[in-house]
């Protein structure tokens, strides 16, 4: 039997490369707009007629093409951009693959004008499936302007494929939307059937963002801000009470580059748990910036998937980000969870700048040691007990000088009370160690002492693990349990998280001794946090995002498990902390923290 193997000729290899690249007329205004950035323009105009069907036009002010690259660029693999392997992992351009020209040059009738700064005359090239149908020296301005005609005239299984030019245009005004909200600083139109669609001045990117979402939009954006090793991450978020029913409005951008993730997308929406209504999606334009060697773009033709070295990283520093965005601009939830918590509290947060209290975290701190033993000099534990934290005798319970605020710190930081001149009375009452009670604007407000704690617990660990490792303390008895192996291995798993969140251990045989412990927890504490642990991450399927979550909630959740003692002062403060936490209307577990009682309510009930 004679070889069956051979190769393709190229119009078909090319035909087939098309049909990953360019897959609707999107596409081409996709490829083309990022060509035009890529070459440097600042101008970019985006002509378009029947969808895509009669005219793809793109227009560019950019550095054009020497008389050989024009013919050159619709050379399959041709590029400008990749010289050798390793510029694949340096890559600041949006094309590098060098297919997207050959590819609608397979697929469509193009004509094309170019000019340098440098030649008097431009290029003026057209090409129909592949072939080079002329090639004339040609009056042009700078730039380059590429005419996308008869999309798919030999491919009539890609026609039929195409929707109504509604469908069609929506996903070039997609593409378009993309593109230019990675770049507020270029300007852009887009024009479809001769109605402008588009005008786009370059500007910031409050501005650009406003542009697309339309009237009104600039209320509606909270900024996120935040930089690492890792990553800088810059953008905005919606405020919940514009989150919608659709997938609409959320967008990610690395490098300059729109991508799409579930996983890190679900990291915001984690971040707005308990802040929407069911089944509404928050809105978000999030910016990461990365080192280029971190990231592989090559993964999907079109670009748009993108993996991350460091993508738990990633994950962490965006929940964290977007929470304390909520948190700071005192976002508060759109979720109706009884009118009584609708924040119309004692606190004229409202209208007034709000800055968190700054809270420092002691990283000598040992609830073992009397404070009186560590000096009372340090300006932390000065702010202590000018916080009424604490006590002056030694307490194994003495959690609270955990927290320290500012001495400094004062009123203004956000929550007023009321009535300022009882300021220096104290309002707060404690119930039989659970609950307390203070009077607000509208009535009384009762908390839950234990949950908020919880709270304050998680959003801090939270908050500061992702960034640096928790501080731990030795034990001096270690805290032994008897393990199955399944409760092993699932520890022995989160090794990296459990030692980051200050845990410390060797196993003998079945048992697992923890040596040392996150240090805000107590030492009654400690057994309950390792069940509690165990129990979560040894008999559910938990998706990876939720690990960290669900080990943090059960340090805090054993942490809240002890007498809480909060005298006047401690009580205010330990308000004060509470409201500083972005969800501190629910405990990690999504319970009720608080709950108000109305004068109405109260005059009803005597
Ligand atoms: P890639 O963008 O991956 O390099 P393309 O097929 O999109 O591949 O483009 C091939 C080459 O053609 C580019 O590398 C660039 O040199 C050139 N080119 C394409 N579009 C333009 C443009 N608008 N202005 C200047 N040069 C361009
Ligand atoms: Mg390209």
């Amino acid at each position: 039997m004679s070889d069956l193997i051979r190769l393709l000729p190229e119009h078909i290899a090319n035909q087939i490369a098309a049909g990953e690249v360019i897959q609707r007329p999107a596409s081409v205004v996709k490829e083309m707009m990022e060509n035009a950035i890529d070459a440097g323009a600042d101008k970019i105009h985006v002509v378009i007629k029947d969808a895509g069907r009669t005219l793809i036009r793109i227009v560019d002010n950019g550095n054009g093409m020497s008389p050989n690259d024009a013919v050159m660029c619709f050379d399959r693999h041709a590029t400008s951009k990749v010289r050798s392997a390793d510029d694949l992992f340096t890559l600041t351009t949006k094309g590098f693959r060098g297919e997207a020209l050959a590819s609608v040059a397979a697929i469509a009738h193009v004509s094309m004008q170019t000019r340098r700064e440098e030649d008097d005359t431009g290029r003026s090239i057209v090409v129909e499936g592949t072939k080079i149908k002329s090639n004339d020296a040609c009056v042009c301005p700078l730039g380059t302007t590429f005419d996308v005609k008869n999309l798919f005239f030999n491919v009539p299984a890609r026609r039929n494929f195409m929707k109504s030019d509604n469908v069609e245009f929506n996903h070039i005004r997609e593409e378009f939307e993309r593109v230019v909200l990675a770049h507020p600083n270029l300007s852009f139109t887009l024009t479809h059937n001769d109605i402008e669609i588009y005008q786009l001045h370059q500007g910031g990117l409050r501005k650009r963002i406003a542009d697309i979402l339309g009237k009104g939009a600039n209320d509606k954006l909270v900024p996120v801000e935040e930089k690492t090793d890792i990553v800088s991450l810059t953008g905005f978020v919606l405020k919940p009470e514009f989150a919608r029913k659709s997938r609409g409005e959320q967008y990610l951008f690395v490098n300059d580059r729109y991508f799409r993730d579930n996983n890190l997308g679900h990291a915001v929406s984690k971040a707005f748990e308990g802040l929407l209504a069911p089944k509404n999606f928050p809105g978000y334009f999030l910016y990461l910036t990365i080192d280029p060697k971190k990231i592989d773009v090559n993964v999907h033709p079109t670009k748009t998937e993108i993996k991350f070295e460091e993508d738990r990283h990633i994950y962490m520093i965006i929940l964290s980000a977007v929470k304390q965005t909520l948190g700071k601009y005192n976002v508060m939830p759109s979720l109706d969870f009884d009118q009584e918590t609708s924040f119309d509290l004692p606190y004229s947060m409202k209208n007034q700048p709000v800055v968190e209290p700054e809270i420092k975290v002691n990283p000598m701190y040992n609830p073992f040691q009397s404070n009186s033993g560590k000096g009372s000099s340090s300006g932390f534990t000065k702010a202590v007990s000018a916080q009424g934290f604490g006590n002056n005798t030694a307490s194994p319970q003495d959690w609270e000088n955990f927290y320290s605020i500012e001495e400094e710190s004062n009123s203004e930081q956000g929550i007023l009370f009321d009535s300022e001149e009882e300021a220096t009375e104290s309002r707060e009452t404690l119930i039989k160690d659970r609950y307390l009670i203070t009077t607000c604007r509208s009535g009384l407000l009762m908390i839950d002492i234990q949950r908020a704690f919880e709270r304050m617990v998680y959003d801090d660990l939270f908050n500061r693990f992702i960034s640096n490792p928790i501080e731990s303390q030795n034990l001096l008895f270690p805290v032994e349990k008897n393990v199955s192996k399944e409760e092993l291995s699932a520890w022995e798993e989160q090794e990296q998280m459990l030692k980051r969140l200050g845990f410390q251990w060797e196993i003998r045989d079945d048992t697992l001794m923890l040596t040392a412990v996150p240090s805000v927890l107590v030492q009654e504490s400690i057994q309950v946090c390792l069940d509690l642990i165990l129990e979560e991450i040894a008999f559910k399927a938990i998706d990876k995002g939720d690990i960290a979550h669900l080990i943090v909630r059960s340090v805090a959740t054993a942490a809240g498990k002890k007498k809480h003692q909060l005298s006047g002062a401690a009580a205010e403060q330990f308000i004060e902390l509470l409201f500083a936490c972005p969800e501190h209307a629910l405990s990690p577990s999504g319970k009720k923290i608080m709950q108000t009682l109305t004068l109405d309510e109260i005059s009803n009930r005597l």
